[in-house]
Parts: C-alpha cells; structure tokens; sequence
C-alpha cells in the first residue's frame, strides 16, 4: 500500500464526526503500519494480478514470452510471498490454480525506450460491486453522476469502504471499464487534468461522502477517500460509464526498466 492510502487514512480520522468511524478509521491505520513492518498483507485478499504494461516502441523484448515471464513473476510473489492464491482456472468449475496466475494484463505501447510495469492487485469484494452502464448521451452529467451514486449506494458496506472510486465516462463498453481500472492507479486525490471533470470529481466526492455508509458500512462521512475520473472520446450514440470500486487496500507499485 502506499504512503498515499496511509495519509489519506489519517486526514480522514481528523475528518470524521462518527465516532465508531474514527475507532475504524484508527484501527486501518494501525493495521496498515503493522503490515509494512512485519512486511505481511494488509488484508487476507491479496487479490487478482492486475498488470499494467507501458512498452516503449523502441524497446525489444528476448529471451522468452513476455506474458509468461509475468506470470512467472506473479507466481514466484505469491508462492514465496505467501500470499493467499485467489485465482481459479475455469469461471465455472472452479478450481484454484494454486498460484494465483493467470495475472490480468494490459498493454499498452508508448513512445521511447522504457518499459514501465504497475502491479495492482485487486481484491474480488470490491471488483463484485462495481458496474457499467450504456446511457443515453441526453443522460448527460446528471445521469453519470446518478448512476455512478447509486452504485455507491447499493454496494453499501461490500466493497469494504473507505472505498476509492474509479469512474470510466466515454470510449466504447470495455474502453469504460478499463479507463475505470486505471483512474484507480492515480495517486489518491490526485486530480484530473480537465477542469470540468476535476468538477465532477469533487462533486461526486462530496456526494458520496453524505451517503453515511461510512468506514466499513457502520456509519460516517468517510465513504470514499478519493473520486478519479477518465474521459475519452464517444460515439455520437453512446455515453458508456464504468463504475470500478476499490476497497481501502489500495495497493499498487510500478517498476521501470
Ligand atoms: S475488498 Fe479489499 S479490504 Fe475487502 S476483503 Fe477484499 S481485498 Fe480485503
């Protein structure tokens, strides 16, 4: 987890009026700080392999398959990690394939020599209430904004909140869904570079944080510690909105090559 979870803990204890919320509120950060020093999870879900891939054009990869030498990576973290193996090969038979791969990998390809990789492990409460919708673009803002609050509303205490969440407006239905996956890796609270939809942010946070769900469902103004939201271009039809929720362990880390 990092520093940016931990902060934003600890200004929404100050923040907090309820006092089972603030009681909760202490007791991540302290399991927070625990975790970090004994170097074990902060949370028994150590999640889905969510991998994020910036491959330089100039770059070229030897020796191997690249996809595979990931998966490796993943297994060798978790194996030796001892982290708990949450991944089963098959949606529908269900049986575990006891070293949490296949990870989730995004590619993309940029400009340069570099070649930059985000793991961000996902934990399947909060993965379960997150949603998407196809809305009319006379929808408009009020209809994103209803929509994204009401699955707030609805996941209620599941996504394990203080929750972060991730909005994806525009593209087409699997553009939404991933642009909402990777609002999630922005530094908590880190705004968007567009005005109007910094707004949004902002708004929908202030919305959400009246809600009253509070730090784990019981109660408070501490619902969600960050609102992030991508845009991108739509169809004249179409106004997708992807709603993915992250729960309070937030984790991710990127190494670049
Ligand atoms: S949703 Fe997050 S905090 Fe809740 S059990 Fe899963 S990983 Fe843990």
């Amino acid at each position: 987890m990092g520093n940016d979870v931990l902060e934003s803990f600890k200004g929404a204890y100050e923040a907090e009026v309820s006092l089972t919320g603030k009681e909760i509120l202490q007791q991540l950060v302290k399991n927070a700080e625990i975790a970090c020093e004994e170097k074990v999870p902060m949370c028994q879900d150590t999640g889905y392999a969510v991998i994020f891939v910036e491959l330089g054009q100039d770059v070229r990869i030897e020796g191997g398959d690249f996809y595979e030498a990931i998966n490796e990576g993943v297994r060798k973290g978790y194996t030796e990690g001892y982290l708990r193996k949450s991944i089963v090969s098959h949606p529908l038979e269900r049986k575990n394939t006891g070293d949490n791969t296949p990870a989730v990998i995004h590619t993309k390809i940029v400009p340069g020599d570099s070649l930059r990789i985000i793991i961000a492990p996902k934990g399947g409460g909060s993965e379960n209430m997150s949603a998407i919708k196809m809305l009319r673009p006379a929808d408009g803002i009020e209809g994103v904004k209803n929509f994204v609050i009401d699955t707030v509303k609805k996941a209620g205490p599941n996504p394990c909140p203080p929750i972060v969440v991730g909005v994806g407006i525009g593209g087409t239905f699997e553009k939404a869904a991933q642009l909402a996956k990777e609002s999630l890796l922005r530094e908590l609270g880190e705004k968007s570079k567009y005005p109007d939809i910094a707004k949004l942010e902002e708004d929908l946070f202030e919305e959400i944080n009246k809600l009253g769900i509070g730090p784990q469902g019981l109660g408070g103004r501490t619902t969600a510690l960050a609102v992030h939201v991508e845009i991108y271009a739509a169809h004249i039809a179409s106004l997708p909105v992807a709603v993915n929720l992250n729960c309070h362990a937030a984790r991710h880390k990127e190494v670049i090559f």
